[in-house]
């Protein structure tokens, strides 16, 4: 007799491993896959905002976290112009004051590492294929070293980030979202790395950026990304990156340093706001759904979190055994009261903004007034709604500053 699990999660990245370690936390039988031998690396940048860090703290992993993290206590931007706006995280009750970068190697095996520990099964090298839905059960097909393997679940997560090509058989995309992509680089023997985390809008093309976060005193994690938003665009993420670390003031930076490994690209996927994100007995989770935030490309966090409500409308939904699309409407409405605004507001404020008529004057206001600052570091962490940066006040002392 096949096992029929409570839920199978396709994908044990942050969001479908946070997702599992919830479930089986609740004591709900959770069967986890990837196609990947863990611990892989994921091409990131390695940030952790403090929302990903107060969920990292409710799993209590913050103790382990610091074993490899590397703390920064503040931000600094760079506008394209090449004037700068250094300022420390600012205070939000229930959140703490800085960030951490954390290489996802060792990141992602500590989430999966807590969802087993907690009573998942974790199966590695299992390419999901396929998953079909009938009136009781999902059936999920994988190949594992050329054979087919079939797994039964009572819904399915599916957690497989900017790889799309499950989704677009499953019917979820009817033609390929927006994307942004980037790539990065490990450097080490970097002096005077500060404990701030850079981003730089100078050596990019816009709408885009590029950054430099330190992973410890001496060593960073530097990439570039950028939207593409037409295909004509003649570069590549890594051609980007070539350019921004050949950059004068970024050259200066890293011109004692030593690369170590290979420079790596990756899509990124921030089409929440008007993405799919459930069908019957199926729902997605963090960047699968789109959830990858279009100002910082910060999908980490959101990824988290996603798993987090999942977890919440699964264990309440297991009351009943009802996962019909209808009853699962109850993840959608929950995604969309926490990030719909969000992604809204952000998708346009990135439009508005991100181009040096605006980004030199913003960044140079932010240095006379304070209030701007604090409005552009709220908006990036996303502790404020994005369409506070369109102010009347905030607008103001752009266009003063032009
Ligand atoms: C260059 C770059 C820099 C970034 N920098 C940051 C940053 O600094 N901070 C931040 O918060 N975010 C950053 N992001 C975004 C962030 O990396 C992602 O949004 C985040 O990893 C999404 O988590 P996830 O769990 O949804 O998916 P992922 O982390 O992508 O995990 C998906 C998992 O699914 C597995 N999988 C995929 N397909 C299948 C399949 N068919 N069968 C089985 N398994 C499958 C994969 O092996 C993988 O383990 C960056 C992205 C890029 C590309």
């Amino acid at each position: 007799m096949n096992t029929v699990y409570d839920v199978a999660i396709i994908g044990a990245g942050p969001g479908g491993s946070t997702t599992a370690s919830y479930l089986a936390k609740a004591g709900v039988r959770v069967l986890l896959l990837d196609k990947s031998e863990f611990p892989r690396d994921k091409t990131c940048g390695d940030a952790l905002s403090p929302n990903a860090l107060k969920i990292l703290g409710d799993l209590n992993l913050i103790d382990k976290l610091i074993e490899f993290g590397h703390r920064l206590n503040g931000i600094r931007l760079v506008a394209p112009n090449g004037n700068e706006l250094v300022a420390p995280i600012p205070p939000k009750h229930g959140f703490v004051e800085h960030l951490y970068i954390a290489p996802r190697i060792k990141l992602d095996d500590l989430l999966l590492q807590n969802s087993i520990a907690l009573g998942a099964e974790f199966k590695s090298n299992v390419r999901v294929t396929d998953l079909r839905v009938d009136s009781n059960k999902v059936t999920i097909t994988g190949k594992s070293a050329n054979k087919e393997q079939i797994f039964f679940a009572n819904v399915g997560v599916i957690a497989v980030g900017a790889n799309t090509a499950l989704l677009q058989k499953l019917g979820f995309l009817s033609k390929l979202p927006e994307f942004a992509v980037a790539a990065r680089a490990y450097y080490n023997n970097l002096p005077n790395l500060d404990d701030l985390m850079e981003i730089r809008f100078d050596g990019v093309p816009l709408p885009g950026y590029g950054w430099i976060f330190p992973t410890s005193k001496t060593s960073a994690n530097i990439g570039a990304g950028f939207l593409r938003k037409s295909k004509k665009l003649p570069f590549t993420a890594k051609e980007i990156l070539d350019k921004f670390l050949d950059h004068g003031p970024v050259r200066e930076k890293i011109s004692l340093g030593q690369r170590q490994g290979v420079v790596k690209g990756y899509p990124l996927r921030m089409d929440f706001a008007t993405a799919r994100v459930h069908s019957n007995r199926i729902i997605l989770v963090g960047e699968a759904a789109g959830l990858v935030n279009p100002f910082t490309g910060e999908g980490i966090d959101y990824a988290m979190e996603s798993g987090q409500i999942a977890a919440r409308v699964l264990i309440d939904l297991a009351t009943t055994g009802d996962y019909s699309f209808k009853a699962l409407h109850s993840y959608d409405r929950n995604l969309r009261k926490r990030f719909q605004r969000l992604f809204v507001w952000t998708t346009r404020l990135r439009s508005i903004y991100i181009n040096e008529w605006l980004l030199n004057p913003l960044i140079r206001a932010a240095n006379h007034e304070k209030s701007v600052e604090k409005t552009i570091l709220e908006v990036l962490l996303s502790y404020r709604n994005a369409i506070q940066a369109l102010s009347p006040s905030t607008l103001y002392h752009v266009l003063t500053n032009l």
